[in-house]
């Protein structure tokens, strides 16, 4: 059989790119506009790491021929290729290539061994890349091009960073993350989706929230009684209907449970009478008795608002009993709730998954969380706060690596507080020529409105440093730097900056008026690198 022939297009295409090579013609394109109106292009960097796709090829098109006529309308348009180097799609490889997973095991290896790799790996494809885009005829300078992961990228970073805090824009806070506590280390979405499991079994805990002001207890359901000492309040839907209910407890007394109307079913194999019926919102603000009794609770602020009943319009009367436990260390929307009303995350939880003391059960203290379901469940038994405990089965997450149960965690975050310039963001997005037209006030326009603040920290590895430095006697006391030159100044000229990636920048410690500074772990979220682009 004879060999398949090249289509007449493909080799017109290839004929017209040598001549283009050959005349340098892109290179003349730009030549021949030096002092012409500049039209300026920002193009978000691809990662180097994988081979390019379909989908690629379909935007560099658009991309080009946009420039392309730009270029023919009189505007001098330079273009230099850049690439994405850091965050966890090149971690991962690296991972996988040592056979490591998760914090201890990646420091275990060692930092330095873990972050060589890292950089060896991120123009593995480079060659593909550039092939690839000069094939389709996108006309760049290949050469010339900037990387992330270039020390002077990195430390127009930081300036960016700098400017956002001397706005007042980035602070410090929490944010609720999958975390496998095996690892110590935060999971992102797309690792938990890989670890589901069907058919897990659970407690089914229905436990009573005494109210301080009444003879009634608020009946909240929960399949984490691991997470009670972190309770901080309780949450009604306050458009839902809820009724008081008077029925014998097991005990033989009588009783008083208050629950949504919708979830009276749960009741269905007790005798009980509706006494009172009132809407969510008449319940918001009522006080109850704490379950566990924590140590030095009057440390953390906004300790006065804790153990209340808040409103939440989350909170499903679909199932449980319309009324929820909320624990802001142990759930997102908890957190959420947590922050919008100034409640302390509560903490009961080490980073390894064990319970903490001075929860006022030192029964279970160092027990993995887990295991302290079925005491905890006991303990509240015997002083009548339990309604119900049972088990049941359902869908949970657990660690694709090791295959540990996970939990939501409030880990320390930085953020930026894009929520305080939403409206000049959004004043500006209708400024813009939208393409097409309905994403100004569809797709973009709602992410935009529904713009939440942003958390760039990560508690990864191969990533630009933040550069913040705390003092180790204060943690509300901290500099972020905005240059290799101050960073020097302040290191007194003793330090090496030939390389600013961890663990090298984790030995850079500084004194300031008799205070020593050390900087913090994390690394910036690579978005916010390749969002940093049209400064760098
Ligand atoms: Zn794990």
């Amino acid at each position: 059989m004879a060999e398949p022939q090249k289509s007449q297009f493909a080799q017109i295409e290839e004929e017209m790119l040598e001549v283009w090579g050959k005349e340098q013609t892109f290179q003349k394109s730009l030549e021949q506009r030096e002092g012409a109106p500049y039209f300026s292009f920002y193009d978000g960097p691809p990662f180097a790491n994988g081979l390019p796709h379909f989908g690629h090829s379909l935007v560099t098109s658009i991309k080009d021929s946009m420039l392309r006529y730009k270029t023919m309308r009189g505007y001098h348009v330079p273009r230099r290729n850049g690439w994405d180097c850091h965050g966890l799609p090149v971690e991962f490889a690296i991972e996988k290539q040592f056979g490591v997973s998760g914090k201890k095991q990646i420091v275990d290896l060692g930092l330095e061994k873990f972050n060589a790799a890292c950089r060896d790996s991120i123009f593995a494809y480079k060659a593909d890349w550039e092939q690839f885009l000069q094939r389709i005829g996108r006309w760049s300078e290949y050469d010339n091009y900037y990387a992330t992961v270039d020390t002077n990228y990195t430390e127009s970073v930081w300036w960016v960073l700098s400017q956002v805090h001397k706005k007042g824009l980035l602070y410090r806070g929490y944010k609720s993350m999958p975390y496998c506590p095996r690892c110590e280390t935060p999971l992102s979405n797309f690792e938990v989706n890989d670890g589901y499991k069907d058919n897990v079994s659970d407690p089914s805990l229905y436990v009573k929230f005494k109210l301080k002001d009444e003879e009634a207890y608020l009946l909240a359901w929960t399949t984490t009684p691991w997470s009670l000492p972190g309770n901080a309040a309780v949450a009604v839907n306050p458009s839902e209907q809820y009724v008081y209910v008077n029925l014998t407890n097991d005990n033989g007394r009588p009783e008083t449970l208050i629950l949504s109307k919708k979830r009276l079913q749960i009741l269905d194999k007790i005798d009980y009478n509706v006494v009172k019926e009132a809407k969510g919102e008449e319940l918001i603000g009522l006080s109850y008795e704490p379950l566990f009794q924590l140590k030095d609770l009057d440390q953390h602020a906004g300790h006065e608002k804790l153990y209340r009943v808040w409103p939440a319009a989350f909170v499903s009367v679909e199932d449980g009993s319309g009324v929820l436990h909320v624990a802001p260390a142990f759930g997102e929307d908890d957190l959420t709730l947590g922050q919008e009303s100034g409640l302390p995350v509560l903490s009961t939880i080490d980073a390894s998954g064990k319970i903490k003391g001075g929860i006022g059960f030192d029964d279970v203290e160092g027990k993995f969380f887990k295991g302290a379901d079925r005491p905890i469940v006991e303990f509240l038994t015997t002083k009548g706060l339990v309604f119900a405990a049972e088990t049941f089965q359902h869908t949970y997450p657990f660690c694709w690596r090791c295959e540990t149960p996970l939990l939501y965690y409030a880990i320390s975050a930085w953020f930026v507080k894009v929520s305080a310039i939403k409206s000049e963001l959004l004043k500006t997005a209708e400024e813009i020529n939208w393409t097409p037209a309905h994403i100004k006030n569809g797709r973009f326009g709602k992410w935009l409105e529904g713009a939440r603040d942003w958390g760039i920290s990560r508690n990864r590895y191969w990533g630009a440093p933040l550069p913040i430095w705390v003092n180790e006697q204060d943690e509300n006391d901290y500099i972020v730097v905005e240059s290799i030159a101050k960073l020097q100044e302040l290191a007194g000229g003793q330090a090496n900056l030939d390389d600013l990636h961890r663990p090298f920048i984790d030995k850079v410690t500084f004194e300031k008026d008799g205070k020593t500074y050390r900087r913090i772990e994390e690394v910036l979220d690579c978005w916010f690198e390749s969002g940093s682009m049209a400064v760098a």
